[in-house]
């Protein structure tokens, strides 16, 4: 183990011997089982302990479940081999990598943990089930991976599961073509360069067995058995014939040795030229031999980092190709021309304040692209994690060297403000334990002490004397939408819970922590799953007695109607607001939600809103601002014509929109999808009477009548469910999606038995789906959820004893609001 330590620490200064990668698949399609292998080949684990041990699962609860939830990183030391000439004789000389691995969860709940591996990796080993091929998740994370310009390798896995069950050798290659097909199609969808694509005569594609510790590539197999070297790429059919052989050879071993046929069984080692050591021909039980006599001749560990190896970019070629997607900064010429196209369309406005003062953004680029570890550090945190009783920083390198004892500026995501800290630990992740080294080179991915004070989840890090942009944030794709009510049980308790907060929303990526304006403390995450673990965490992050709520889902509301402008007078009556409102619709909603609209620069956001929404200039000048937070997807206007003082009180009057759209009028949820239009005002000419004591409230109450006057409504959250199983299960799976409100929106063929029934359900509906589902298919069918739109309930919330009504009062109730349902009325005022 000491040793390996040591190769490691070596290692990290050879940047074209690094690789950063994380393992990504669909729950349950064996990454952990695989990962634990390729630890224990590293020296981390022995052996005998692989398949079992699943290091990686370091959290108690993870052991428990039997599914990752944190990603875990472990550095791994692995020597390829290659030929070379010494005098006259060829020998393979060993050639030292370090690999840095991270295995990320599978399950749904957690993408925002695979998101935060992607962002700090080049590389990743997708994990293909043989049987049960590309699912849902699998397609998923591919598509983050993607997005992120990571490369993937593939491994076809649990192929042990067809040599037992499948005896047809050339379904085995048509059930394998048909993966890589559907993974090429989905990678097809993203990039157009051809490196990408797997191709198994490239042997960017692995097939094996992780827990039977078996895999082999058509190259690896070329090289051992083809008749002579060849520099001809390979056909079709030879990567067929290969696969074949190997297939049917593995069928036949199986076979014999099951049949403890052992002449049989020499034979076919003589003919794949494999010799083992004669006393493993004592094994007590068969399936044992055949273990041993599988790695000896397919060791997965070595073809899997092999591969890894050989396809996967080192830090130095992939950070060419992947500064431009997440650093925010844009060389100067780049920049340059982006504001040439624009300048024209603009009308005066400042020029972008993203770049403004980032004198170093070209120099910090080269160097990141470079991979210059002598360049100025540039560090992206994607997460922090406990250790020691206190939080460590987990992250990567892009350019530079960084010490203990360095200076740095932090930024806390995006925010402009850093703050300046002195590095107190530099570490290399190794599972649950962090390996000390004094400095870490560019390329590597990272453990920091020291900076976790300045930083909520993730952010940059950079040399003090740095002035550049920072990496882009990172896109999650779930959406916090159940939420549990905190409460300490003993009052004094009340700090220890705010810590516990603090330090929960720092280490989980996808977690929101609100204080209500009821006053309630409100823990919100992505299913209820991930909200059980969320709270599992804060019970010992606060260490004390923590009462929860049981979860419930968070609901919008909205508008379809459009309503005649109504009145709100200030409460000096000085001052008098018309408003109107209308929806802005469910496309420019997701515009702004899932494409981050707000985020782009004014002139874009401008040409969008043009191109797609029919907002001529006229419109968009009107335009005063957008919401903010999670209700970002509504806007206000001002639609007057001569009013006066117009500039003096927008200030004020976006506060009470900001207000009023975190904190919608029946329900106290946000508000989602509404544009309010200021249809007229009269104010007051004396600043003293028309100050913000009297604006924003009259603001908040004319927008809040608007909205009740434009037909309310409540939206809901939609998961999409994926359930797939036996055809012969269809009805039990459509009675069961029926009962709790699912609408079936595909149901289509995985083969010929087993079916894929895709369903949109109400969050508020999945609460124990699983098991329900489990008790009436016999536990042969499983959900999974993903997180799909927001959906307008038909039902008036207004009318008394609708299904909206009861919602919005059960809500009303929880929250400690006045009982009334709010009517119109109460907010509006006449001439
Ligand atoms: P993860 O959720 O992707 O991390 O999957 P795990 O590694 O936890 O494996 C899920 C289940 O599949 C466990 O019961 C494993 O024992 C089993 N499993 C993993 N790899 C293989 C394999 O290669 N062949 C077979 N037959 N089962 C496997």
């Amino acid at each position: 183990m000491q040793g390996v330590l040591e190769n490691l620490r070596n290692m990290i200064y050879e940047q074209d011997k690094i690789r950063n990668m994380t393992v990504i698949a669909h729950v349950d399609h064996g990454k952990t089982t695989l990962t634990d292998l390729l630890i224990a080949k590293s020296g981390m684990l022995s052996d005998s302990k692989a398949g079992t041990a699943l290091k990686t699962d370091t959290l108690k609860e993870e052991q428990e479940r039997g599914i990752s939830i944190k990603a875990t990183s472990i550095s791994l030391y692995h020597e390829t081999y290659e030929e070379e000439k010494k005098e006259e004789e060829v020998v393979l000389v060993p050639k030292p990598h370090i690999i840095h691995l991270i295995d990320s969860p599978g399950h749904i709940e957690f993408s925002s943990e695979v998101t935060a591996s992607l962002r700090v990796t080049d590389g990743a080993l997708v994990v293909v089930d043989y049987i049960e091929g590309v699912c849902t998740q699998t397609e998923m994370v591919l598509r983050q991976a993607l997005s992120e310009k990571v490369k993937p390798v593939l491994l076809i896995n649990k192929m042990d599961k067809g040599i037992k069950s499948e005896h047809d050798v050339d379904r085995f290659y048509d059930q394998c073509t048909k993966i890589i097909n559907e993974v090429n199609y989905i990678i097809s969808e993203f990039i157009d360069e051809e490196e990408y694509k797997i191709d198994p005569a490239l042997g960017n594609v692995a097939y094996g067995s992780g827990y039977f510790g078996w895999a082999f590539t058509i190259p690896d197999m070329v090289k051992r058995y083809g008749k002579g070297a060849s520099s001809k790429a390979l056909t079709l059919k030879e990567t067929k014939s290969y696969h074949k052989f190997v297939v049917s050879s593995l069928i036949k071993l199986t076979n014999s040795i099951t049949e403890e046929n052992y002449d049989a069984t020499k034979k076919m080692l003589a003919k794949i030229n494999i010799e083992i050591k004669e006393k493993c021909w004592e094994e007590e039980h068969s399936s044992d031999l055949l273990k041993i006599i599988l790695k000896k001749w397919l060791n997965a560990a070595d073809c899997i980092l092999n591969m890894c190896v050989e396809h996967l970019p080192s830090p130095v070629e992939a950070q060419k190709i992947r500064i431009a997607t997440i650093f925010r900064g844009k060389r100067t010429e780049e920049q340059k021309e982006s504001e040439g196209d624009l300048e024209e369309e603009k009308e005066g406005e400042g020029s972008s304040e993203e770049t403004k003062g980032n004198v170093d953004d070209d120099y910090v680029i080269e160097s990141m692209e470079k991979c210059d570890p002598n360049g100025p550090t540039m560090i992206f945190i994607s997460k922090l994690f406990p250790l020691d009783q206190g939080l460590v920083a987990f992250g990567r390198i892009f350019s530079g060297t960084v010490k203990v004892g360095d200076k740095v500026k932090v930024f806390n995501g995006e925010d402009p403000k850093p703050q300046i800290k002195t590095i107190k630990k530099v570490g290399i992740c190794m599972g649950k334990d962090v390996e000390s080294v004094g400095g870490m080179p560019c390329g590597n991915t990272i453990v920091l002490g020291g900076v976790d004070q300045a930083l909520r989840k993730e952010g940059t890090i950079m040399s003090e004397d740095t002035t550049a942009n920072t990496f882009k944030s990172m896109k999650f794709s779930v959406s916090p939408v159940v939420e549990v009510a905190v409460r300490c049980v003993k009052p004094t308790d009340q700090p220890k819970l705010v810590a516990g907060l603090k330090k929960l929303s720092q280490t989980e990526s996808m977690v929101k922590i609100e204080t209500k304006e009821s006053g309630e403390t409100v823990v919100a995450g992505s299913g209820d799953l991930h909200v059980e673990i969320c709270l599992k965490s804060l019970k010992e992050y606060a260490k004390c007695e923590i009462i929860a709520s049981e979860p419930t889902v968070s609901y919008r509301e909205t508008v379809v109607g459009e309503c005649e402008s109504v009145l709100a007078k200030s409460s000096n009556k000085l001052n008098r607001l018309w408003v109107s409102c209308e929806p802005i619709g469910e496309e420019l909603c997701k515009e702004i939600e899932e494409n981050e609209l707000l985020k782009c620069k004014k002139d874009e956001i401008q040409k969008i809103l043009k191109d797609k929404f029919e907002f001529d200039q006229n419109e968009y000048r009107k335009l005063w601002s957008f919401g903010v937070g999670d209700a970002e997807a509504n806007c206000v206007s001002d639609k007057t014509v001569g009013a006066q003082h117009m500039k003096d009180i927008k200030g004020n009057v976006l506060s009470g929109f900001n207000g009023v759209i975190l904190n919608g009028p029946l329900t106290g949820e946000k508000i989602r999808g509404v544009r309010f239009n200021i249809t007229d005002t009269k104010v007051h000419s004396d600043p003293v009477h028309r100050g913000g004591s009297q604006v924003v409230p009259m603001t908040g109450k004319v927008f809040k009548g608007a909205l009740l006057s434009a037909q309310p409504r409540l939206q809901e959250p939609m998961f999409l469910c994926t359930v797939k199983t036996q055809e012969a299960l269809r009805g039990d799976v459509y009675t069961a999606l029926g009962n709790r409100r699912g609408k079936i929106v595909s149901d289509e063929y995985s083969n010929e038995s087993t079916i894929v029934v895709q369903a949109h359900l109400p969050v508020a509906e999945s609460f124990g789906f699983a098991e329900y589902l489990r008790d009436e298919t016999s536990g042969r069918a499983f959900p999974e959820f993903s997180f799909s739109h927001w959906e307008t309930m038909a039902s008036d919330p207004l009318e008394e004893g609708s299904m909206a009504n009861e919602i919005v009062k059960a809500i009303r109730k929880r929250k400690n609001l006045p009982e009334e349902v709010p009517v119109v009325d109460k907010f509006i005022d006449r001439l």
